[in-house]
């Protein structure tokens, strides 16, 4: 008998294990069996309510993006903004509409980023995230990243381990919180107390492997697997459309409905709940004492925004100069909570984001190293009530070397060069100046053309004398200096 134990707890870990890379919301049997009690006991409730899914309910939502304060975690809050509108599309027949509490908070607190994802516990962590970043009365949505896990939602009968405080935990990657993920609409599932529908496939005991069987005297649909009779019984399996062999405890064949969201079938094929599921979620959200809250804050204003912004600078065919910020500007929009401004390579790759409130600009500093690349500038006007009416505007730009010195103005006077004019092959003297005195004796110096190309990089040591690589033919060029986070110019004239 030992021996079998060990195999099935083997058995379990590795299906664990596997589950890990999907959800880490995972209650033991015993777990199971108080979810199933506090089902019972909320509908004994003398003040228990069932209301129909078309009835809307509006539920606040506030994110948090835990960073470590060197953008290790560039969640983008455009991705966040489409994830709550496909969450609207697929929580529709739920009766339930997400939108924005306030706007998207970033956590600079490395404590919160998962260095160890075997040590680290997602509970533990959720735990602390709720005592430290929470807005009550809203749903708290925490994207951190090494999780190991695409999230983690804690049950409503597990509120007393945070003290009433509600939330789910995202892996911020994109094949977790990317666009046409399911894993937000998963997590919020057991936020309102779904089991995953292959709940105790593995425990090889009735009391909670649930039987294919739909036979009024034979199924344990009820009281097995998530509860519910109208969703099939299933396995923990990704394939989809279902290929696999396995059979349940009576030796019937698994044929279960991949379209579910609490299944582990893959993304591409969930997108719904079964209306035993609705209802029960509804239930919960009338009933259970940390859920209804959300019914404090109704909204009843969901006109779209009227307008969309243009980008007016830069202007469409504009470069915009590295070295000082630039400054990105857009026309108003009425009626608009905020902006999404963001910076990002042609790739996607995001460079830099932020929300803007009561302006229409915002700046961002390229370096000497993005000189010759494009990038693209975005702008989502935001209103909290409609988190997808806007489509962004985009534009798309080349990185220049300043056409004007003036734009460079206070990298300026802080080092001499001599000789300056050169003959293009001299041996260049620095010599700082306005009290300037670098700490490093290894500074990085470069030398470019006016249209940015870079000619010659060295490091400047103790003798802050830069060799010519090459003869430099007539003309003007630049000298930067990078000290850590600053960066110092001069023009040098070759004759
Ligand atoms: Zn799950």
């Amino acid at each position: 008998m030992r021996i079998f134990l060990s195999f099935l707890s083997f058995a379990l870990s590795f299906t664990l294990l596997q589950a890990s890379e999907h959800c880490g919301t995972h209650p033991t049997s015993n777990e199971t069996q108080a979810i199933f009690q506090y089902r019972q006991e909320l509908k004994s409730l003398s003040s228990f309510q069932r209301r129909s899914s078309n009835e809307i309910v509006t539920i606040p939502v506030k994110a948090f993006v835990i960073d470590n304060g060197t953008g290790v975690n560039k969640y983008d809050v455009q991705t966040f903004l489409t994830q709550i509108c496909e969450l609207n599309e697929l929580y529709a027949p739920v009766g339930m509409y997400f939108y924005l509490a306030s706007d998207v908070s970033f956590i600079n607190d490395s404590r919160y980023i998962f260095t160890d994802k075997v040590t680290d516990d997602p509970e533990k962590l959720l735990g602390e995230l709720l005592f430290h970043y929470y807005l009550p009365n809203a749903l708290n949505v925490y994207y951190t990243i090494g999780t190991g896990l695409c999230g983690m939602a804690p049950f409503p009968s597990w509120s007393n381990r945070y003290e009433g405080r509600t939330g789910v935990l995202m892996e911020a990657n994109k094949q977790c919180a990317g666009v046409g993920t399911k894993t937000l609409a998963h997590e919020l599932g057991h936020h309102f107390d779904l089991l995953h529908t292959f709940q105790g496939y593995e425990s090889n005991s009735p009391l909670y492997s649930e039987y294919v069987t739909r036979e009024p005297a034979l199924r344990n649909c009820e009281t097995a697997g998530d509860g519910f009779c109208d969703t099939p019984a299933d396995v923990l399996d990704y394939s989809c459309p279902y290929t696999g062999t396995a059979k349940d405890l009576k030796g019937a064949f698994y044929s279960p409905d991949v379209s579910l969201l609490m299944s582990y079938h893959k993304d591409v094929c969930q997108y719904k709940f079964s209306d035993e599921e609705i209802a029960h979620m509804r239930d919960i959200l009338y009933n259970d004492p940390y859920r209804k809250v959300y019914l404090n804050n109704q909204i009843t204003d969901f006109s779209p925004l009227a307008d969309t912004t243009s980008i007016e600078l830069p202007k469409a065919t504009e470069s915009v100069p590295y070295g000082s910020p630039f400054t990105f500007q857009w026309s108003t929009v009425p009626g608009v909570d905020a902006y999404l401004f963001k910076v990002s390579t042609l790739t996607d790759k995001l460079v830099y984001q932020e929300i803007v409130y009561n302006r229409t600009t915002a700046q961002y500093s390229f370096n000497a190293s993005d000189v010759g690349r494009t990038f693209q500038c975005s702008v989502i006007p935001i209103k909290f009530n409609r988190p997808c009416s806007q489509s962004p505007q985009v534009r798309r730009f080349k990185i220049s070397v300043p056409t004007s010195i003036s734009d460079l103005e206070n990298t300026f006077n802080q080092f001499t060069i001599y000789p300056n004019p050169n003959k293009g092959n001299q041996t260049l003297s620095i010599h700082f100046i306005n009290g300037l005195k670098p700490q490093s004796n290894s500074l990085s110096v470069k030398i470019l053309s006016l249209n940015g190309q870079e000619i010659q990089h060295s490091i400047l040591d103790n003798s802050f004398q830069i060799k010519l690589n090459q003869s430099l033919a007539a003309g003007v060029y630049l000298v930067q200096i990078i000290d850590g986070e600053n960066t110092f110019h001069s023009k040098l004239l070759v004759q």
